[in-house]
């Protein structure tokens, strides 16, 4: 278990004038609150709001954050009450821990009409204070990282509110590193055969390739080294989730994929990420149709990085980002790398003077998820939205109308019939997209309205959109069928969008 000094020494290295006394206070107060409590695994409970707050200290947050992560169970778990730390920490930590407390009830792999409730709970409670997130997805991840010793059906369930929720939202707040541990401890219960496949490919391949890797590496630095650029470069590897999607979604073999291993150039100035590039293009060939600016025009997620791939120096494919040191910052800590800002405005220089905007797109994001909030939308209208944007891996389609289903992405015609119903789906014979006749093999896209074509001499099953209201009503889940489980999100289109 983490030593206590550990935990101030870690925080001190970024912030000398860290207020002691306080985590002191934190520290002693959680451990006596917790006191012989023990963890799933045996350990003592406390070991757990400590590994939080190091997680935080990690992404090098304020000290309020790391004294409500060494607070976060302490109100739910123990005889702790809201009133004691607000009188102990003041109320700006009080709200914080309160904060974590109701989202420590919140079940987000629930029926779908209460799953949209609880997701709009947890952004209430992340949209009075991010930090409240940075605290939620530490604690999430500590707990993803000793899930082998909690019982299989509750561990299952974890990692799949994981993988559905807290991924997506890390990611959406621009935490890359957050999103793609949590994708892998996830993905690692939710599917161990295949993660173990995928997992020992990977290692075989970047050990064929140990050689043709350093290779590539020194020649970058050579070429850098003949430009006076100033840079750092760092080899990566795809992950095995993101592998084992691609391979999934786009129905490739292992073999198929190009993209295995790449590399990260990192420099000080916008301008160096030009010239790094210029150098790299003016030395090998590009391949065309794989270069992409995310500096001049960043990603929803403030993402910034030049993309390209290129025919390297043995004539395999390369592929590379360039970007600064503060854009890494950014990639990978996302909000918690505006919130240093936040914090401590006048400390521009950790991101070598760029002047980063507080206005940001995940922000910006957040602003206006939280806006639809309080224009009192319908937790379902509520739940569409957010989820059109959230979750991208799937896709929201219409039937004539207007009811919403939600399918998997890359879903045809004929899962959106057997979405609706067993009957339709059995008798499907063509489908109308947006009126016209298609294919029903056609993938579906995002708002497309769907008619399907039964069979002639097939009755559609009678009324079945007035059934579905119906069921509604009652709350029930959408039948799962062998194309996948359609999540149907049941309700009427809203006004023309
Ligand atoms: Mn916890």
């Amino acid at each position: 278990m983490m030593r206590h000094y550990e935990l101030i020494e870690r925080v001190q290295r970024y912030k000398p004038d860290v207020n002691e006394a306080l985590l002191n206070k934190a520290y002693v107060y959680a451990m006596k609150k917790h006191g012989d409590q023990r963890r799933a695994s045996g350990a003592p409970y406390f070991s757990h709001p400590l590994e939080v707050a190091a997680i935080l200290a990690d992404m090098r947050l304020d000290e309020a954050t790391i004294a409500a992560a060494l607070l976060h169970d302490t109100i739910e778990d123990t005889t702790a009450t809201r009133e004691e730390i607000d009188a102990m920490f003041g109320p700006d930590i009080g709200r914080l821990v309160d904060g974590l407390t109701k989202l420590k009830k919140i079940d987000l792999v629930s029926k779908k009409a209460e799953q949209a409730e609880n997701l709009r709970k947890l952004l209430l409670a992340i949209a009075e204070d991010v930090r409240v997130l940075l605290v939620k997805l530490a604690d999430r991840l500590h707990n993803m990282r000793t899930l082998d010793h909690v019982p299989e059906a509750k561990r299952l369930r974890i990692a799949e509110e994981t993988m559905d929720i807290y991924a997506p939202l890390a990611g959406r707040m621009g935490m890359q590193d957050m999103r793609e541990e949590l994708e892998e401890l996830a993905f690692r219960h939710i599917n161990p055969d295949a993660h173990r496949t995928v997992t020992e490919r990977l290692k075989e391949t970047i050990a064929r390739n140990v050689g043709v890797i350093a290779e590539i590496e020194k020649s970058l630095m050579t070429l850098f080294d003949k430009y006076k650029l100033r840079a750092l470069v760092k080899s990566r590897q795809k992950k095995p989730w993101s592998v084992f999607r691609k391979m999934e979604s786009k129905g490739l073999s292992f073999e198929q994929l190009s993209d295995i291993f790449g590399f990260r150039v990192m420099v000080e100035t916008i301008e160096d990420c030009y010239r790094a590039l210029g150098a790299i293009h003016s030395t090998w060939p590009m391949v065309p149709g794989r270069f992409k600016d995310y500096i001049s025009t960043p990603k929803q997620n403030d993402y910034r990085s030049l993309h390209t791939t290129i025919v390297g120096p043995s004539r395999q494919r390369v592929e590379l980002q360039i970007r600064t040191f503060a854009m890494d910052s950014i990639a990978e800590f996302g909000v918690a790398a505006h919130s240093i800002y936040k914090d401590h405005g006048d400390s521009a220089d950790l991101f070598n003077g760029h002047q980063i905007s507080k206005d940001t797109n995940a922000y910006g994001w957040l602003r206006k998820t939280i806006a639809q909030l309080a224009e009192g939308d319908s937790p379902e209208d509520f739940l569409e939205n957010t989820k059109l944007e959230l979750f991208q891996d799937q896709v929201f389609c219409f039937t004539p109308k207007g009811l919403l289903i939600a399918l998997p992405k890359g879903a045809t015609p004929i899962d959106f019939a057997y979405a609706v119903h067993t009957g339709l789906g059995d008798s499907c014979v063509g489908a109308k997209i947006n009126g016209r006749m298609m294919p029903v093999i056609t993938e579906l896209k995002n708002g497309d309205e769907v008619e399907i074509v039964p069979a002639k001499g097939q009755v559609p099953p009678a009324a079945w959109e007035t059934d579905r209201r119906h069921r509604q009503g009652a709350r029930r889940h959408p039948p799962r069928h062998a194309h996948g489980d359609p999540q149907a999100i049941f309700r009427p289109r809203p006004a023309h969008p």
